[in-house]
């Protein structure tokens, strides 16, 4: 979506505060304080490619405040990441941890490549590389980076075992989202997108509406938007279409999510997708559409699970959806936030509803440090309770106050970072 009227992700990020801040009360100190990154670290990895020569990659690490914790947050390999992109991303990880009361602060990686374009073997040599480059700013209990766009559990075992080879001893907390036998967690692979269901369960449920008389489309076919419309489905909501970068596809009837998944991985993209023999039936009622025509359905609910900015002012006139589900981090601009309220249309914002990764992430880095490993029940019951908990608090506060839930999450989360801000007081 960009368009050259597409605002700097990070100042729209940050133009958002000044509503809550008057409305907590906030001191001067912690809103100065909040309007800068801690630490910004910037890398360049040099790569020693398969044909013998050598690429260098920009990288990035973002400390945006720690005073809630130890950084947490994830490692975005795409060709697009800049520092900018890592900043707000890092900021949206400092407010959700405290929205869902983690004990962490917010930070955020970042490597600018298409990892697409690189051998298995090159993408190693890189993810070691990060690590070696981030060594000093990282840790169990400094930094703790997971995965996000398009990386995934194994780069987060090559990263772990990079990091405890350089440190000559056994630190699986300082990554977490790694693979189960390098000490990752039951549930954390599909926990973001179970968590997103959850919310909108909640949303659903406190509004008498009933997922089997509903119908969503889903913008984002990786990891989160998968996990959240095999989720969908099972509780009864009707899939009606789904769509990677490069097209949509759509079926009035419902789609069978698990063929097109498997398509996906064999061919790696959406389109031409045939499906499995199972699914000839539906095949016949199979549309492609491009990706702009898959946020204007007439849906009950559009699930936002790839970039940022991908609802503008240009296009949140033509959102014909009831309800705005936001699984990536950024995926609707502050502009076309009003444009939707307006319209009456309510946004259930990232920093609530994305949270699910995150918390389970937590959960694999108290399994690592205390040795104790749960199973999959337990992960997600524990997940299930602390999203139950602080989504209600959140829904609560947005009705008692008469605000957005967007405002009402932020409020939730600044106040309790303003607050640990104060307690901890003024350093120099
Ligand atoms: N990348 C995910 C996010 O944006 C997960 C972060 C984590 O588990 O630390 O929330």
């Amino acid at each position: 979506m960009s368009d050259g009227q597409t605002p700097k992700v990070l100042d729209d990020a940050r133009s958002r505060l000044e509503f809550i801040y008057k409305r907590l009360d906030a001191s001067a100190d912690a809103q100065q304080r909040l309007s800068h990154p801690q630490r910004v670290i910037e890398a360049a990895i040099p790569v020693r490619m398969d044909d013998g020569s050598l690429q260098v990659f920009q990288a990035w690490r973002v400390q945006y405040d720690m005073t809630r914790g130890p950084g947490k947050g994830g490692i975005r390999f795409h060709p697009d990441v800049d520092a900018e992109e890592v900043t707000a991303l890092s900021f949206w990880m400092a407010i959700k941890c405290a929205v869902v009361n983690l004990p962490y602060g917010g930070a955020k990686g970042g490597v600018r490549v298409d990892p697409k374009k690189l051998s298995r073997m090159e993408l190693e040599r890189l993810s070691r590389g990060y690590i070696r480059a981030m060594y000093d700013v990282i840790g169990p209990d400094t930094d703790i980076p997971a995965p996000d766009v398009n990386t995934n559990p194994t780069i987060m075992g090559w990263m772990a075992d990079e990091y405890s080879n350089i440190a000559r001893g056994q630190y699986p907390a300082v990554i977490t989202g790694k693979p189960l036998g390098l000490g990752g967690s039951q549930g954390r692979v599909a926990s973001t997108g179970e968590g997103a269901l959850q919310v909108l369960k909640i949303w659903t449920d406190r509004n008498d509406l009933d997922p089997k008389k509903m119908t969503v489309a889903v913008q984002g076919f990786g990891n989160a938007g998968y996990y959240f419309a095999c989720a969908a489905m099972n509780l009864g909501f009707k899939v009606v279409a789904v769509s990677d970068s490069k097209g949509a596809v759509y079926s009035e009837k419902g789609l069978d999510i698990h063929a097109i998944w498997k398509h996906k991985h064999k061919t790696k993209e959406l389109k031409g997708i045939v499906y499995s023999e199972e699914s000839v039936e539906q095949e016949k009622n199979v549309d492609h559409l491009d990706n702009d025509e898959l946020l204007k359905l007439d849906v009950d609910v559009l699930a936002l699970a790839a970039l940022e900015n991908q609802i503008t002012q240009d296009n949140a006139q033509d959102v014909e959806a009831k309800l705005l589900l936001e699984i990536a981090n950024g995926p609707v601009t502050s502009k076309a936030d009003t444009i939707l309220a307006d319209r009456g249309i309510p946004v259930l914002p990232d920093v609530l509803v994305n949270t699910g990764g995150v918390i389970v992430s937590y959960y694999e880095w108290i399994q690592n440090r205390t040795g104790d490993y749960w199973t999959e029940d337990k992960v997600s019951e524990r997940m299930r309770e602390r999203i139950q908990h602080e989504a209600d608090r959140c829904f609560k506060l947005a009705e008692d106050e008469g605000i957005s839930v967007r405002n009402a999450a932020y409020m939730q989360g600044i106040r309790r970072i303003t607050e640990a801000m104060d307690d901890r007081g003024t350093q120099g």
